[in-house]
């Protein structure tokens, strides 16, 4: 039949993409579903450290914003700090880069499907098969749909906590965007509890965050953002600044599920809550569960032995070691957040 699928991926970021064109290498009919028309953008800054080269190899060059060298952390005193890498990472366009991924995708044979939001998920315990949009029919399905995952809630799974994370898009000439902040990703605590805000340099544009958890933020994200910029403006002696676009999105911050397969149905990326909790940082935890998860469907797609599959894709998945211990230590309160810095700061 022509919509059965050997795997279903819903969701076309970079752990849908990634996943999708593994399997289909290996040769299983794969299918992407996308809700939003392709190429879509996505809320972030862009950073992706110099490990991301370790999961994807050489990333072309027109997805790249900026080179990026690493952190430039201030503490509420204003204590500054620098963190860099001994190679460098790149600061990307998401929308460029999540294109490239699903063409990577393609390229293997997976079929992408756009414009078309998953919202009707039925699973048949008769024949183990499972049926989307009373259409497509899979022996696998992968939710890769981002934090606000319809696979996950089909499932029965629940996450706990999300902060939201808010960014205007702003022009600003490379010429000052080199004097005032260079290839470095600023990271700015104590402008809201529990969280912390950015500035991510791009080619001529800067986008400027923050992200939080906290209650009162997340009502007046706002207010809390332009305030932070006023403060941005005022300490780099910027005047105007032209804002093109404001987005926000939720950020899932708990870490890992513990079980984010169910059976043959698997959730990767944001789905699964695959993101750093103090930086809030998932390209590169969305690509690494990608390919785990992956090699799992690989061994096991053509003899689904349901337990061992389930069993190993999350003994495998749980190599991931991404905790909330520092996050809880370090983004409490103005203090402890102040404490961090001057500690790191001793270490250099
Ligand atoms: C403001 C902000 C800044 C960030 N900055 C960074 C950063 O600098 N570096 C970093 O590493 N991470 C950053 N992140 C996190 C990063 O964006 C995510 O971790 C990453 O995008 C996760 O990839 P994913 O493939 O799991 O999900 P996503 O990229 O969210 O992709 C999920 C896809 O699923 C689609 N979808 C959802 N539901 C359906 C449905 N029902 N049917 C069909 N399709 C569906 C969506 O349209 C989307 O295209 C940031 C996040 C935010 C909010």
């Amino acid at each position: 039949m022509k919509n059965n699928f050997d795997i279903i991926v819903i969701g076309a970021g970079p752990a849908g993409s990634t996943i999708a064109e593994k399997t289909a290498s290996a040769g299983f009919k794969t299918l992407i579903l996308e809700k939003e028309k392709l190429p879509r953008d996505k809320p972030c800054a862009g950073i992706a450290p110099p490990r991301i080269y370790h999961l994807l190899g050489k990333i072309p060059e027109y997805v790249i914003e900026r080179i990026f060298n690493g952190y430039h952390l201030f503490s509420p005193s204003g204590i500054e700090l620098y963190t860099g890498f001994l190679k460098e990472g790149v600061i990307v366009d998401r929308k460029k880069f999540d294109y490239w991924l699903i063409e990577r995708a393609k390229d293997a044979g997976a079929e992408v499907i756009d414009n078309l939001n998953a919202n009707n998920i039925i699973f048949s315990k008769n024949d183990n098969k499972i049926k989307i949009n009373n259409n497509f029919y899979s022996k696998i399905l992968v939710g890769a749909d981002g934090a606000n995952s319809i696979v996950r809630k089909t499932i029965g799974r629940k996450y706990k906590n999300f902060a939201l994370g808010v960014q205007y898009t702003i022009d600003l000439p490379n010429e000052v965007i080199n004097e005032k902040i260079g290839n470095w990703f600023e990271v700015h605590y104590g402008h809201v509890n529990g969280g912390y805000g950015w500035a991510s340099p791009q080619n001529n544009k800067i986008k400027i965050g923050l992200g939080s958890t906290d209650d009162k933020f997340k009502k007046n994200s706002r207010e809390y953002l332009n305030k932070f910029v006023e403060n941005f403006k005022k300490k780099k002696e910027i005047k105007n600044l032209k804002t093109i676009n404001f987005t926000s999105h939720l950020i899932p911050i708990d870490g890992p599920m513990e079980e984010p397969c169910r059976s043959n149905i698997i959730l990767i990326g944001d789905a699964a809550g695959f993101v750093n909790p103090l930086t809030g940082e998932g390209i590169y935890y969305a690509v690494k569960s990608a390919q785990i998860a992956a090699d799992s469907i690989i061994k096991h797609c053509h003899d689904l032995e349901k337990d061992d599959f389930e069993k190993e894709c999350v003994e495998k998945l749980k190599n991931i070691k991404l905790n909330t211990k520092l996050r809880d230590e370090v983004l409490q309160n103005n203090d402890s957040m102040e404490k961090y810095i001057r500690m790191l700061k001793k270490l250099e």
